[in-house]
C-alpha cells in the first residue's frame, strides 16, 4: 500500500499539532438524511486520522436547537404557523411524541450515529444559551456591534438595517427570537431591553438563555467557547463572503481566537433526484440507509470520497457496487470505516441470491451451508438478511428479483435441443456430488463447449428452467445454493420435455 495517496483524513491530520476539537452540527428542524450524515462521518474519520497520529482528538456535535423555525414546512401541520420565528426547542412536537419539536428530529439522528460508531460530545444551544455559556460572548457581541456589523457588511456585502444588533431577544410576550429590536444594552446585569413587533416590550437576561446571537456571530462565538479547532460544513458556508468568511474574522477581531481550519464538504445527491433537501422531501433519511446497509458500508461511501467532491448516491444497483467495493477493499479508507462487531464474511450480492431462495431463517442457512457460508453467528445473519430484505423491497432494480418457480415454468417450452442437452448433461453432472460454485460455472462453459452450443444460450437455458426468466443471478454461485435434487429434477424434466 506503500504507493497509495495519502488519505485526506490523514492529510488533515498531519497538518495540525496538539489536541484537536473537530465541531459537527446540524439544526434539527426536519428528517436528518444522510445528506446530513457527511458532517458528522466526515469529523469522525479526521478524529480516528488524528487518534492514529498519536494526537488528541475530539469530536462534538452541536444541535441547532434554539434556531427558530422559519416556515411551516409541507410536512408540518398548518396549526404550526403560530410558531414560525419561535426557538425549535420551545416549540411542541408535532408528532406529539418527543418533549420538543428539536428533540423529535434529533433523537433518532443520535441513535443512528451510535449504530455508526460515532459518539460525539453532544450539545444542545438552548441549553447552552440557558445555562449562560454564551454570556461573555454576548456582552462582547454587544459592546463591539458596530465593528461586527461592520465585517459583515464589508465582507458579505451585505447591507444591515441601523438597527440590526448581533443579538436577537427572545420576546417574553409571543416566544418569538428573531422579531424584537434592542433599545438598550445593561452589561452589569447581562440584560437588554427590546420592542418586539407584537408590539410588546421587555426586558431579557441573556445569561439565563431569553435570546442569542445571529448565526453570523454565533458561529464565531460557539469556537471560542467550545475551543473549536476544526471544523467541517458544507459548502454554502464556504463561497467568498459566506459566514465561514466573516466567522474568521469575528473570531479574530472581536473574540480574539484563531478560526478552525476549514473543511468545506460537497453535497451528496440522490441519483437522478438532485441535492437531498427535507423541506422538498428529496431524501432518504439515515435510518432507511441503516435498514438497508451495514453501517461501515454507509460511512466508507462518505470517507471513500475527498469532502469537497459531490457524492452521487444511488440506493439502488449501485449501493452493490459500493459494498463489493467496500468487501473487497483495503487500505485507509475501508480502515477509518470500519465498526467494530460487524463481523459479516458473506458477501452482500451472495445474501441478494440466497434471500430470494430461502423462505426461513432456517433454509438460509442452509442455503448458505451448500454455497460454502458455514461460520457466522445467526443474530448477525439476521440482520444482513433483513437488511438484504430491505434492499430488495425498496431499493433494487428489478432485474436482480428472481423467484424460483416450484414447477417447471411454461418458458421451458422455448427451449431449443441444444439447451435441453445442456440441462441433461448439467444434471448429471450435479449427480456427482460437486457443488463448488466455481466448478459448476466453469462446468456451464465446457458442457457448452463440448455440445457445440453457445456459452450464453446454455445460461440462459438454466434461468429458463428455474426461473423462467432469461437472466439471473451468477450461475453457478446460483446453483449451488439450491438443493441440489431439486435442481436435478427440474433440469431432467426440463431437458425431456
Ligand atoms: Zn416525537
Ligand atoms: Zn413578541
Amino acid at each position: 500500500m506503500g504507493n497509495q495517496p495519502i488519505h485526506w483524513a490523514d492529510v488533515i491530520a498531519h497538518d495540525v499539532a496538539g489536541p484537536q476539537v473537530i465541531a459537527t452540527g446540524i439544526t434539527p428542524s426536519g428528517n436528518i438524511h444522510i445528506g446530513n450524515l457527511r458532517e458528522v462521518v466526515t469529523g469522525d474519520a479526521i478524529r480516528r486520522a488524528i487518534i492514529s497520529s498519536g494526537a488528541e482528538g475530539n469530536l462534538i456535535f452541536i444541535a441547532d436547537t434554539f434556531d427558530p423555525l422559519r416556515t411551516v414546512y409541507p410536512f408540518l401541520p398548518p396549526r404550526f404557523k403560530k410558531y414560525v420565528g419561535m426557538p425549535l426547542s420551545e416549540i411542541p412536537d408535532p408528532f406529539g411524541c418527543c418533549v420538543s419539536y428539536s428533540e423529535h428530529y434529533l433523537a433518532p439522528f443520535l441513535e443512528s450515529l451510535d449504530e455508526l460508531a460515532i459518539t460525539p460530545g453532544v450539545y444542545r444551544a438552548d441549553l447552552m444559551y440557558k445555562a449562560g455559556q454564551y454570556t461573555t460572548a454576548i456582552t462582547t457581541a454587544l459592546e463591539q456591534r458596530d465593528k461586527i456589523a461592520q465585517i459583515i457588511e464589508t465582507v458579505s456585502g451585505r447591507r444591515l438595517e441601523p438597527q440590526w444588533n448581533p443579538f436577537n431577544p427572545l420576546c417574553a410576550h409571543c416566544g418569538r427570537i428573531s422579531s424584537a429590536e434592542i433599545l438598550q444594552h445593561v452589561p452589569e446585569m447581562t440584560c437588554v431591553e427590546y420592542r418586539c413587533q407584537c408590539g410588546a416590550e421587555g426586558v431579557a437576561d441573556y445569561s439565563k438563555g431569553e435570546g442569542k446571537l445571529a448565526w453570523r456571530v454565533d458561529w464565531p462565538a460557539r469556537w471560542k467557547i467550545l475551543s473549536v479547532t476544526i471544523e467541517p460544513f458544507g459548502k454554502d458556508h464556504a463561497v467568498a463572503g459566506g459566514s465561514y468568511d466573516t466567522g474568521r474574522l469575528i473570531s479574530k477581531e472581536v473574540y480574539d481566537y484563531d478560526p478552525p481550519r476549514p473543511v468545506p464538504y460537497g453535497h451528496i445527491h440522490l441519483k437522478g433526484q438532485g441535492k437531498m433537501s427535507s423541506s422538498k422531501g428529496i431524501t432518504v433519511t439515515i435510518q432507511e440507509m441503516l435498514d438497508v446497509v451495514p453501517p461501515d458500508v454507509l460511512r466508507f461511501m462518505i470517507i471513500k470520497t475527498k469532502p469537497e467532491k459531490l457524492i452521487d448516491f444511488d440506493p439502488g444497483l449501485g449501493l452493490l457496487t459500493l459494498i463489493d467495493e467496500f468487501d473487497h477493499g483495503r487500505g485507509r479508507a475501508v480502515e477509518l470505516s470500519e465498526v467494530s462487531g460487524q463481523t459479516s464474511t458473506i458477501p452482500f450480492r451472495h445474501m441478494v441470491t440466497a434471500v430470494q431462495i430461502a423462505r426461513n431463517l432456517d433454509e438460509l442457512i442452509e442455503v448458505l451451508r451448500r454455497s460454502g457460508y458455514t461460520s457466522h453467528n445467526v443474530r448477525d445473519l439476521k440482520r444482513l438478511a433483513e437488511n438484504v430484505g430491505n434492499w430488495l423491497d425498496r431499493f433494487a432494480p428489478s432485474f436482480v428479483k428472481f423467484k424460483v418457480q416450484e414447477t417447471l415454468p411454461v418458458q421451458a417450452k422455448t427451449l431449443t435441443k441444444g439447451q435441453k442437452q445442456v440441462l441433461l448433461k448439467l444434471a448429471a453432472a450435479l449427480k456427482l456430488d460437486s457443488n463448488d460454485p466455481e466448478w459448476l460455472h466453469n462446468e456451464i462453459y465446457n458442457i457448452s463447449a463440448q455440445l457445440g452450443v453457445d456459452a450464453k444460450s446454455s445460461f440462459k437455458a438454466v434461468y429458463i428452467a428455474l426461473l423462467g426468466e432469461n437472466s439471473g443471478p451468477r450461475a453457478g454461485w446460483f446453483l449451488a445454493s439450491l438443493n441440489p435434487q431439486f435442481v436435478v429434477s427440474r433440469f431432467e424434466e426440463a431437458g425431456s420435455t
